[in-house]
């Protein structure tokens, strides 16, 4: 059970949710989630089980076959099934905060009626092709081309990064449509709804990743592959301006996750703290480790605090371009600095992996990389502040 304060005034809905889905972590997802890591397995069989749960579609309305929850009520979830395995999680997120958004906002009611249903059952799984090798924080330099041919796009290119990319079954793809190498800025990308079973596509280089390693992230190349015109999603230049739009959802997604790890991180510190004894006392006597329990306490509720007002903000319709950035920024540094002193606490057995918190430690680290580095988070805030 976490030790931290529950201070989010929850609806009876939302209270419920974030028990029966931490009922469900702490029973089929953390007791397993150390051998994944170790084994590298993306836990397939515990799908079917968030899916019951609603989990694939927690934001899709009901007309599509989802729960049409909150903002905030998708979180909780989330933060439940991060502080389990942050590997489990960023599979959950992505596919919620990303595909599937897109799709509900910028489709067409054939492509939300065709591809919505499955997603939200947890059929298919989503994924979120932006990052290429040269282009990640500068995600508009991307170089896959997309080129109109009758009736579909033949698309060329090797997609990097892409988490679920191996497991999907569709790969959200953005993919240049200006020609003869111009650079129209956030301008002439297309985003595509590519499915796997489309001839040229294939998934490349699996990463072997520092942590979360129950996650795939795979390379997909593209090769003379055939999108259907009906697979175009929107307008075919303003593919950039809905991935980056969307990523300010993935960004809550990400804050959660980093919540959550933090949270694991704690528990594991408090109890341990309680257990071991050195200088014939338990160490939670000593002053150093009760100041180190302390801080971690309030940081990550102060992480905490940050996102769920964010979450709150997005839900009463606000604009949360810098309050999502924000919360990524403080919510992964928090994550990264909580794991920190959670092996501290652990000392030498902190460090070996007969314990959870070497692996929180590994999983944290990327909390502060993906959807936005922490440089660019603070970049964002600060345009923010001129209004730019
Ligand atoms: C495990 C994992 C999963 C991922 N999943 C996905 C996915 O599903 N889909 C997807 O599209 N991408 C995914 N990514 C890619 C991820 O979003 C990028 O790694 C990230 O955006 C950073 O890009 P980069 O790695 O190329 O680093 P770079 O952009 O090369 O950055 C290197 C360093 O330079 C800094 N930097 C860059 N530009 C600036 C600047 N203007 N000012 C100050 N500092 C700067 C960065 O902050 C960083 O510290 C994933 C990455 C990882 C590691």
């Amino acid at each position: 059970m976490p030790r931290l304060p529950e201070f989010l005034a929850l609806t009876a809905e939302q209270r419920e949710i974030q028990l029966a889905v931490r009922a469900f972590a702490a029973q089929e997802i953390a007791p397993h989630a150390a051998r994944w890591d170790r084994e590298s397995h993306f836990p397939r069989e515990v799908l079917p089980g968030m899916a019951e749960l609603g989990l694939f579609g927690m934001l899709i309305p009901e007309a599509y076959g989802g729960l049409g929850l909150d903002t905030v009520s998708y979180l909780l979830a989330l933060e439940e099934i991060a502080a389990a395995d942050a590997a489990t999680a960023v599979t959950m997120s992505v596919h919620n905060s990303l595909p599937t958004q897109m799709i509900l906002h910028y489709g067409t009611e054939a492509q939300r009626m065709r591809f919505l249903p499955p997603m939200a059952r947890g059929d298919i799984l989503g994924a979120f092709a932006l990052s290429e090798a040269d282009a990640g924080s500068d995600a508009s330099a991307l170089r896959t081309q997309a080129v109109r041919d009758g009736d579909a796009y033949v698309l060329n290119g090797t997609k990097a990064w892409v988490t679920n990319g191996s497991e999907a079954g569709v790969i959200l793809t953005m993919a240049r449509t200006d020609t003869a190498g111009a650079r129209n800025g956030a301008r002439g990308i297309a985003a595509f709804i590519v499915t796997p079973d489309l001839p040229g596509v294939r998934v490349g280089k699996h990463e072997s990743k520092m942590g979360l390693r129950a996650s795939p992230t795979v390379q997909l190349v593209f090769d003379n592959l055939r999108v259907p015109i009906d697979q175009l999603l929107g307008e075919p230049d303003a593919g950039f301006i809905y991935a980056m739009a969307s990523l300010e959802h993935g960004r809550l997604g990400i804050a959660t996750q980093a919540v959550g790890i933090a949270r694991a991180a704690f528990d594991h510190a408090v109890a341990y703290a309680a257990e071991r004894r050195q200088f014939g006392k338990a160490i939670k006597e000593h002053e150093a480790i009760q100041f180190k329990l302390a801080d971690m306490a309030t940081r990550i509720s102060g992480a905490r605090a940050l996102l769920f007002a964010a979450a709150a903000a997005k839900d009463r319709g606000e604009g949360v371009t810098q309050l999502a950035a924000m919360a990524k920024l403080t919510a992964s540094e928090t994550a990264m600095w909580v794991a920190t002193q959670a092996v501290q606490v652990f000392g030498g057995y902190g460090y070996v992996t007969d314990y959870p918190v070497e692996r929180l430690f590994r999983d944290a680290k990327v909390t502060e990389i993906y959807e936005g580095t922490s440089e660019i988070q603070r970049i964002v805030i600060a345009r923010e502040l001129y209004g730019e």
